[in-house]
């Protein structure tokens, strides 16, 4: 429909107010198109159009006016009120841990540590499965904030060497390092658990006696399971089975009874629903900050070439 046909055929409706969104849409419309055309020549796409046009008419019709109103509702409801429990914070890809995080940790031998208050939980399992003939290693325990900055930083500067925009590269780096602040090892109570007869860590640790003891009294001592199989949606990871989580006793329990993910006991909303969301509202602030944005990004990458 042409800008013209659309004004008649609205003006008949006497919707004067519409008539004037309208045209301004189909301006915005417009304006982009010529915008992503040039763009795409210099390499960069981030416009969406189907977006653009849905999201600026549902602002000017009745109908969508109380859909948005219902969406409003269902995303309170959807609203997250984690505990704020020591032993139960969440740390994943759309949960950082707290910039002022702090933890104090305890040796557990050959340079590893945990949160003290794990402590003696975390000897009492090992203790535990050794008198039974089953000897579990820690490959991986607290990990330094700083380290994990460092190595990323590292790695988006190596794509933006290679010629991507700045944007592009955190993202190809954050597929390769965790992106400093969401890995679960920050916080010193997730540990990488392998069993003395095979110390990979791969799927196969399943198959070892070290992880059938811990699928079976992990819960004992307070460790979960924290990625299991099939639950990527809501964890964010792949199945792991090496990674444990402390989470308490109580914790523990409920969550090895009840089969259900950190994310799902804690009330968090799954991190794929998540990244979709955060997607979003990137792309809506991209659209806000409209043309001196795009301008600057396409300097950018013209002056790489
Ligand atoms: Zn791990």
């Amino acid at each position: 429909m042409t800008r013209r046909q659309k004004k008649r055929m609205l003006a008949l409706t006497g919707s004067l107010t519409a008539v004037i969104c309208v045209g301004m849409l189909i301006g915005t419309v417009y304006a982009q198109t010529m915008e992503q055309e040039q763009q795409e020549e210099g390499g960069v796409q981030e416009i969406v159009l189907p977006d653009v046009l849905e999201e600026e008419t549902a602002e000017h019709t009745e109908e969508t006016l109380t859909e948005e109103t219902e969406e409003e509702k269902e995303k309170e409801e959807q609203e997250e009120h984690l505990p704020e429990d020591w032993n139960l914070i969440l740390v994943n890809r759309t949960h950082p841990i707290p910039e002022d995080y702090e933890v104090e940790l305890k040796n557990i031998g050959s340079g590893h540590q945990i949160d003290a208050r794990a402590y003696d939980d975390f000897r009492a399992m090992i203790q535990a499965a050794k008198s039974e003939g089953v000897y579990i290693y820690v490959t991986s325990s607290y990990r330094d904030l700083d380290k994990q900055t460092d190595l990323y930083n590292k790695k988006v500067e190596s794509y933006v060497m290679q010629g991507y925009s700045y944007e592009s590269a955190k993202e190809q780096a954050g597929q390769v390092v965790a992106v400093p602040g969401t890995s679960e090892h920050h916080l010193g109570l997730a540990l990488d658990l392998v069993s003395s007869e095979y110390r990979k860590l791969d799927e196969k640790q399943e198959n070892t006696k070290g992880f059938k003891w811990l699928t079976e009294h992990s819960w004992e001592y307070g460790f979960i399971l924290r990625y299991p199989n099939g639950e990527t949606d809501i964890t964010g990871i792949i199945y792991e089975p090496w990674h444990f989580r402390y989470v308490g006793l109580e914790a523990a329990k409920e969550i090895t009874e009840s089969g259900l993910t950190l994310e799902e006991y804690v009330g968090a909303r799954p991190v794929s629903e998540g990244l979709a969301a955060l997607e979003e509202q990137e792309q809506t602030a991209r659209r806000q900050q409209g043309e001196n944005l795009y301008t600057k990004d396409s300097t950018e990458s013209t002056s790489d070439r």
